[in-house]
């Protein structure tokens, strides 16, 4: 038992602590860790600056602990994450590897293939759970099919037994000694030479790190979490736990932050503390929309390119990227739009309440693509997963039976008014704003000439005016709903090919039902906890339809019965187009998703070629000035 040499394949469980695949192997023999850097195989998700700014501090971090529990953490960049592991399976003759899964439908592809090809060289895999309170594979419905929204998933979860969590980690590991091509943190490439100045500040503000993290939960469990739900309404400070970089990469244990505010749940419970109960259930929750974001993402593998909701396939989208462009820039003339958009990229971060804002009004009021959003979050944000990040998008922009419905339109003046009251916000991240008067900061469209000049603003020159006005967007919305309820009705009348988004053979408005296959396992799996594949029922059987409001319903039973009657389409072409699928192929797609004995799809989409619009038209330098991070973004874009 003893003589076991075993691979431990570090991937985004950067923790000694509650770390299954690791405690395994520590148990059972000697250890190798290793870390295994393949950009080629992140594709079009490889990460962003910041990003990769965190993952180079967390596994040096790892690094000293492992270090000094006796082993050292191997750094491998490579072509082929296979060959990498197949050298060092070579290198110290392993018996065995093991790993913790990962449910982003890269790395399901991806850890799919790997252990399949391992298995079939006779080699022992065994993969855990290590980044969930349950495995997708282990909350379904009555029925058998998994959740389509949320409340009911987190009800079923939360009647459920949890495994414990291991909270000792290995007493010490007996390295596996053998000769690996291995490299040095600074040659796995994660950070540039030019990226070194923005990054400095960032460690001004935090600390990446298992032990780092473990640290910042505790501080939260003991001085914020009582006030969690009062202060989750506020958008600037540290009004909530910002555990969300540290959880992306697995430095803490997710049952062990779910453990320690369920105590506390039940010793506030018992002192009859409700504010404390409520800030309690609030967080779990948000711990629970964490979870449901990897259970979305298992069950239904295509959601980075589609709507869960096959109607948005439909949305006349205006692809256009010099609103786009504006947008990022943080130039949209609605200052609190614009604030959210500024701190993203100075800063990598933004509360939830924002990240809402800025999603919606890219989506809702420019009607840009969600998926170019997604995209440019997922480059940008310090925190970026591509599972919660799917979940945003898809939440605001009305691809969720459960999300924003697609007609619902915020007004950010009023949001602004309500959520930065004082307009502390704004003027933080808007200096051109600073000397505005509370009453018209978010909107000084309307501010009266001698108090704009008081302040300093001249709108169209430092400052912008609107970059729609918020009836126009309106009507706007209005119109291509409409419009997306007429190609709908005469695409299914023509019974015309399904389109990108569109999951074939589906109705329009259902979701395909996704079971568990009980008896077939997606290779030849040693253990009941290894990754399972998921798979497609007949989505006939039952439909669940988004809800909407009353009277846009009734538009659009009218608007899809006179449109029944025209048999001959006259949509063209363009309309159709999705100009930024990040699919290599949509028709591979379709055939991937719309079979209904599914297994993992070979093509994942991800096409490291793929180029998206803003990559190809702007280059954005971020430079530390005075007061922290200044902007400069050098353009090459001609609108
Ligand atoms: C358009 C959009 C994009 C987003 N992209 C990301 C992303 O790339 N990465 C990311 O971690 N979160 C993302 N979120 C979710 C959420 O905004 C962040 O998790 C949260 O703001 C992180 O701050 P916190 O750790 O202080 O959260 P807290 O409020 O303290 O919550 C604790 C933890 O719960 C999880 N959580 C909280 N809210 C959500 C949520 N709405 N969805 C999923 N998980 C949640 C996070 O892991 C978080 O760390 C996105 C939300 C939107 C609307």
């Amino acid at each position: 038992m003893r003589s076991n040499r075993t691979i431990v394949w570090f991937r985004r469980d950067l923790r000694i602590e509650d770390n299954p695949a690791l405690a395994a192997a520590a148990r059972d023999g000697s250890v190798f860790p290793v870390f295994i850097w393949c950009p080629k195989e992140e594709g079009q998700f490889y990460p962003g600056r910041v990003s990769r700014w965190w993952l180079k501090q967390s596994l040096v971090h790892l690094d000293q602990s492992l270090k000094s529990l006796g082993s050292r953490l191997v750094l491998i960049r490579t072509e082929s994450t296979l060959n990498a592991l197949l050298d060092c399976i070579n290198a110290i003759q392993a018996t065995k590897v093991v790993f913790n899964h990962l449910y982003d439908p890269v790395s399901l592809v991806r850890d799919h293939n790997i252990k399949e090809k391992l298995v079939e060289l006779g080699l022992s895999v065994k993969s855990y759970n290590g980044d969930l309170l349950y495995e997708p594979w282990e909350v379904y419905d009555e029925k058998g099919h998994a959740f389509t929204t949320f409340d009911p998933f987190w009800q079923r979860c939360l009647h459920k037994q949890m495994e414990p969590v291991s909270l000792i980690p290995p007493w010490q590991l007996i390295p596996a000694e053998g000769n690996v091509e291995k490299c040095s943190i600074e040659d796995l490439g994660l950070e540039n030479e030019l990226e070194k100045p923005s990054n400095a500040l960032l460690g001004r503000a935090w600390s990446p790190g298992w032990s780092n993290a473990d640290k910042a939960l505790t501080e939260f469990m003991d001085k914020q979490l009582l006030h969690y739900s009062k202060n989750k309404q506020k958008v600037g400070g540290d009004s909530t736990s910002l555990l969300s970089p540290y959880l992306h990469f697995g430095e803490l244990s997710v049952r062990k932050v779910f453990q320690m505010a369920r105590i506390k749940q039940i010793l506030w419970g018992n002192e009859g503390n409700s504010v404390g109960e409520e800030s309690v259930a609030l967080f779990l929750r948000a711990i629970g929309l964490r979870e449901y974001s990897r259970y979305l993402c298992f069950n239904f593998p295509f959601t980075h390119e589609r709507a869960l909701l096959g109607h948005l396939s439909f949305f006349p989208w205006n692809a256009d990227p010099s609103n786009f462009k504006t947008w990022r820039q943080g130039r949209t003339g609605y200052p609190l739009v614009d604030a959210g958009m500024r701190e993203l990229w100075a800063t990598g971060w933004m509360h939830n309440r924002i990240r809402v804002i800025v999603s919606s009004f890219a989506v809702k009021m420019l009607l840009l693509p969600w998926k170019w959003g997604m995209k440019y979050f997922w480059d940008t944000l310090l925190d970026a997963d591509l599972e919660c990040d799917i979940l945003g998008w898809q939440y605001i922009s009305g691809g969720l039976p459960d999300g924003h419905e697609l007609e619902r339109l915020d007004d950010p003046e009023i949001l602004g008014s309500r959520f930065d009251p004082e307009g502390e916000y704004v003027r933080q991240w808007l200096p051109e704003l600073a000397r505005m008067p509370t009453e018209w900061i978010h909107h000084p469209w309307n501010a009266p000439l001698s108090v704009l000049r008081a302040s300093g603003v001249e709108l169209g020159q430092n400052y912008p005016n609107p970059i729609i006005d918020i009836d126009m967007a309106r009507e706007n919305l209005t119109q291509a709903i409409f419009k997306m309820w007429e190609i709908q009705a005469a695409s299914k009348a023509s019974g015309s090919e399904a389109r990108d988004e569109v999951v074939a053979e589906s109705e329009y408005l259902d979701i395909p039902k996704v079971v568990l296959l009980k008896d077939k396992a997606p290779c030849a799996t040693i253990s009941a906890n290894d990754q399972k594949v998921p798979a497609f029922q007949d989505p006939k059987n039952e439909l669940p339809i988004r809800k909407r409001t009353k009277c846009f319903e009734e538009k659009r039973k009218n608007k899809e019965n006179s449109v029944n009657h025209v048999k001959d389409s006259n949509v063209s072409s363009s309309d159709h187009e999705d100009t930024c699928s990040t699919a290599d192929s949509s028709r591979k797609k379709q055939c991937s998703t719309s079979t209904y004995s599914f297994s993992v799809p070979q093509q994942c989409s991800s096409s490291s070629n793929l180029k998206w619009p803003w990559q190809e038209q702007t280059d954005m330098e971020q430079s530390s000035g005075k007061d922290g991070m200044r902007i400069r973004v050098k353009t090459h874009f001609s609108a």
